[in-house]
């Protein structure tokens, strides 16, 4: 029997056992948008690898929520993984949805329901059962680990990029894995290699000093909300390109292996379709369904206000009117570069217009050859039996440039949980079958990085010197 096999042995024998545990895990409360339970979670992440893991977990501070620390190593010439995951969680709202209490986990169907056992709790459990198993089984690690966890990803992790830049030695890994989000639709497993960017701003539009009867002054005071239709109007065109002058000019294309793998995902639009309960896909029409979501930046309107919206009619002037945007940047653009596209762009067809620029945050992109996915994909095979689905990025965005812009490394999406995860919404779950792969596969790129030995010489685009921090 071969050192992963005892332990996956182990991880069998203990199933029943690690589903309790991750329930008491999820029981207790990490609201971090409500300030609830938070010193109690990240006391219990820390008690659990420094009492089963034989790691020391330290809590360090940051000017929010702290995070948790923990590493095991240096083993000469072996390599460092660096394992990052969030123990804060969703608000639960609306409780009434909720089929059983979001703090009380129960199981039905073969899951566990609980706020926050998708996200991000049970994955990131996951890693830690892996390890405290090849802790039990074997009295050490096979490679060298950094435990990360954070505590205000689902509050936009304002404090992350800052607690990276202080703790960079302490972060010194070879690559980075988060285990968060889920597997493909289809079911199969997934290493994602990055993820697109985000930006959001809002158009204020102020065509008087107050709201005008509509036939005293129809035709005489411009309407606030012509205004921002108009101008949306010459952001992105019917065909549905978007026209703000020099907006791709950063875009980096899909190389010809992100093309090959990117054409390799099975899409099952027919399913989308009927989930969201639209007709036809967004224009333009003719361009690919992955395409749409790695390697095209969007501009969404989230909402338009103004005017009346009350009962009945109101016939109004409205002197004042906003729109709220988000865009989605994709590989090689800057938040700053677009934000300023924009800015440019309303001066230019609508100078009366306020520009208010919000947040944003850099799309993440690690090249699809770089060697440590390897790792992944050969203890996703060992444990699955076939390679995982690559896909070059996620049509979301997480905090992943952090660790790729300002560490410098590789980072990998290895997600655990099913497709209906439910995340952010009532009645959260994890299959206890993924949950338990995801211990498995974590147990498994343990072992493929004590199989190896440390690679010397980085990918140079992955040299921090080489790269803007940011
Ligand atoms: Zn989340």
């Amino acid at each position: 029997m071969s050192d992963l096999e005892a332990v996956l042995a182990h991880v069998d024998v203990q199933a029943h056992d690690y589903v309790a545990r991750l329930m008491e895990y999820v029981r207790q409360p990490s609201i971090s948008a409500q300030r609830i339970g938070m010193d109690e979670a990240a006391m219990l992440a820390c008690d659990i690898i420094s009492e089963r893991l034989g790691m020391e977990a330290e809590l360090l501070p940051t000017a929010g929520f702290p995070c948790i620390l923990a590493r095991h190593g240096p083993i000469p010439d072996k390599p460092t993984v660096l394992i990052y995951g969030h123990y804060d969680v969703q608000p639960p709202e609306p409780y009434e949805a909720w089929l059983s209490p979001p703090f009380e986990p129960t199981i039905r169907n073969g899951r566990v329901y609980a706020r926050g056992v998708g996200d991000n709790k049970a994955q990131h459990f996951a890693h830690i059962l892996a390890l405290e198993a090849w802790h039990t089984v074997h009295g050490s690690f096979p490679c060298n680990v950094i435990l990360m966890l954070e505590g205000e990803e689902e509050v936009g992790s304002p404090n992350l990029a800052g607690f990276v830049r202080e703790h960079r030695e302490r972060l010194a890994a070879d690559f980075v894995v988060i285990s968060d989000g889920h597997l493909h639709e289809s079911g199969q497993p997934v290493i994602c290699f990055g993820n697109r960017g985000f930006v959001s701003f809002e158009l204020h539009a102020r065509t008087g000093s107050r709201d005008a009867h509509s036939g005293n002054f129809g035709g005489v005071m411009p309407n606030a909300i012509w205004s921002l239709v108009h101008l949306l109007g010459t952001m992105k065109n019917a065909d549905g390109y978007i026209t703000i002058a020099g907006l791709h000019d950063q875009v980096v294309p899909p190389s010809n292996r992100e093309r090959a793998a990117t054409d390799a995902l099975p899409v099952d639009l027919g399913a989308v379709q009927s989930t969201l309960g639209f007709r036809a896909i967004d224009r333009p029409e003719d361009r690919p369904y992955y395409d749409r979501l790695m390697f095209h930046p969007t501009l969404t309107i989230n909402g338009l206000h103004g005017g009346y919206e009350g009962e009945g009619s109101k016939a109004v002037i409205p002197a004042t009117a906003f729109a709220k945007c988000d865009m989605r940047l994709v590989s090689g653009q800057t938040p700053e570069y677009v934000m300023r596209c924009v800015a440019d762009h309303v001066h230019a067809f609508a100078p009366d217009v306020e520009f208010r620029p919000l947040q944003g945050t850099p799309p993440a992109r690690t090249p699809i050859d770089s060697p440590y996915a390897t790792y992944l994909i050969e203890a996703v095979r060992a444990v699955c039996g076939s390679k995982p689905l690559i896909q070059a990025s996620l049509g979301a965005t997480l905090p992943t440039h952090v660790f790729s812009t300002i560490l410098g490394l590789p980072t990998f999406l290895l997600p655990f949980a099913n497709a209906d995860e439910a995340n952010h919404a009532p009645n959260e779950n994890i299959s206890i079958d993924c949950f338990m792969s995801g211990i498995r596969i974590s147990a498994a790129l343990f072992a493929a990085l004590g199989r190896s030995i440390r690679m010397t010489r980085k990918d140079p685009s992955h040299d921090p010197d080489n790269l803007r921090s940011g």
